[in-house]
């Protein structure tokens, strides 16, 4: 499809910026943050409000072109860019209202992680996003959202309240737990399978200032499953993300741990600091530490600065497990030492997520995403240097990947590769499917949302 077909009359009417292909920021506006991605849309319409939403969603409907949406551009699955169809961009969106007496925010889906992060915690508030700055609001809202507030405060889509979406045919629609109450619950886990969110009301959360940030340590099997068996354990106000991976050759790690395996992990106490420390103490005492970077800190501060210009090649795959003890910590290290050596990927390893807490005290059937009773989230990964070596890292992926698997076949979207109809399905089981599809049917009939984990219309 050539941009000369698509009906100039659409165009005039965008507040927001048209990039097409021969305008010199063209290839900056395609870009994704995922390496490997190489799509050339015939336009990308960088949004100004919900009247151009609406008006790029009527010309990809008329033109038949495929649409891509997008907020922070991290989709794992190269979802945020489409071959010769229409980018609708949100990432000037960055609207921000507090209420900080009603402790609630409106927020415009164009804003990152760590935007929204550091304008609330100007008021000592805060919603739960990842472990990761860049990523839009947009694509973890809708996915569910797991971070390092998630024991205490549940998941992103546990903090939402209100969004208003513009649907497949173009009309702006508020959805909360009253108006268009089954969209409300579709869109808290179901991703951008219903319309384009343009904006989310979100309830905050006291959050002053929390003890954490990183802390690495030795991993032996025996320390790797004492670490897990710590974190769940641990009170609802610690939540921990532990990386087994070759430590990075960062400067303030003695160099004879570069290289070698470790427990790269990120922790949060939200709550006072002697308490923390208290909550932190079986964990320190696993095992000497590495480094010991645990102090009280403001929440933006746990998102360092990223570097812009990072866009990795990645093999990894996501699932859900009971248990992480001696045995299943063993064949973790010795995978990854396997694949280090036979493969060598510029990092990989395994992400160990411990979940519980709030998070696991909504009902399965409540939102859209119905994990709610999983333990530890798994994510295996294998960062390479080139496209042609990515049958080794899949290969890999994929024998460990089931190597680990314990019986629940759970998988969380957000975390999804381009993996097919399968393990979609295995991030929405049984009845969420069903009502998922219906919900699809009545909202989005056509599927013009396709280009993500896509579940078609049905029911
Ligand atoms: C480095 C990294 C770290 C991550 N860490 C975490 C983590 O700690 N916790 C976690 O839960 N997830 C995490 N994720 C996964 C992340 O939540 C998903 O990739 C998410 O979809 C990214 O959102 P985005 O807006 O940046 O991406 P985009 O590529 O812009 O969007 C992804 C998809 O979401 C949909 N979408 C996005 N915005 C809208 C909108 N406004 N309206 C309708 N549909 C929309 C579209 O279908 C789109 O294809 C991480 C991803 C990366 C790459």
């Amino acid at each position: 499809m050539r941009t000369e077909t698509i009906p100039q009359l659409r165009l005039q009417g965008i507040k927001g910026k048209v990039i097409r292909p021969n305008d010199a920021e063209y290839d900056a506006a395609r870009t994704v943050f995922r390496g490997g991605v190489d799509k050339h849309p015939a336009l990308i319409v960088r949004v100004a409000d919900a009247g151009d939403v609406s008006r790029v969603i009527a010309l990809a409907r008329e033109a038949g072109l495929e649409l891509a949406v997008r907020s922070g551009a991290h989709s794992s699955a190269g979802h945020s860019v489409t071959e010769g169809g229409i980018v609708l961009d949100l990432s000037a969106m960055k609207g921000i209202e507090i209420d900080v007496a009603g402790r609630t925010a409106w927020a415009e889906t164009g804003l990152t992680a760590v935007e929204v992060t550091k304008a609330l915690s100007a008021h000592g508030l805060a919603v739960g996003f990842g472990d990761t700055g860049s990523v839009g609001i947009g694509g973890i809202t809708l996915g569910g959202g797991i971070g390092l507030l998630t024991r205490k405060f549940g998941m992103t889509i546990d903090s939402l309240i209100a969004a208003d979406i513009v649907t497949a045919d173009g009309e702006l629609v508020r959805t909360d737990a009253n108006e268009h109450p089954d969209l409300f619950w579709a869109i808290r886990g179901g991703g951008g399978n219903f319309g384009v969110a343009t904006r989310f009301k979100y309830r905050l959360n006291a959050v002053p200032q929390v003890l954490g940030w990183m802390l690495i340590q030795p991993a032996t099997a025996e320390t790797i499953a004492a670490f897990i068996a710590e974190a769940e354990k641990a009170p609802d106000e610690l939540t921990t993300i532990a990386n087994v991976m070759p430590c990075p050759p960062m400067p303030f790690v003695a160099e004879e741990h570069h290289g070698k395996l470790v427990n790269f992990a990120f922790v949060v106490y939200a709550g006072d600091t002697a308490s923390g420390e208290r909550a932190l103490a079986p964990i320190r005492a696993i095992t000497p530490a590495i480094t010991d970077q645990i102090k009280p800190i403001s929440l933006p501060e746990i998102y360092p600065p990223e570097e812009g210009e990072y866009h990795p090649l990645a093999a990894g795959t996501n699932m859900f497990v009971d248990r992480v003890d001696r045995g299943v910590a063993k064949t973790i290290i010795d995978r990854t030492e396997e694949h280090m050596r036979a493969a060598s990927p510029q990092m990989a390893g395994a992400q160990l997520r411990v979940l519980g807490g709030a998070m696991a005290r909504v009902p399965a059937d409540a939102t859209a995403f119905a994990h709610r009773s999983s333990r530890i989230m798994v994510n295996l990964f294998s960062i390479y240097g080139a496209p042609e070596e990515a049958p080794a890292h899949d290969a890999w992926i994929a024998k460990f990947g089931a190597e680990l698997q314990q019986g629940d076949k759970g998988a969380y979207v957000n975390f999804l590769d381009d993996e097919g109809v399968e393990r979609v399905q295995a991030a929405y089981p049984g009845k969420t499917w069903d009502r998922l599809a219906s919900i699809k049917q009545r909202y989005d009939p056509g599927n013009l949302f396709r280009l993500n984990q896509n579940i078609p219309p049905g029911g």
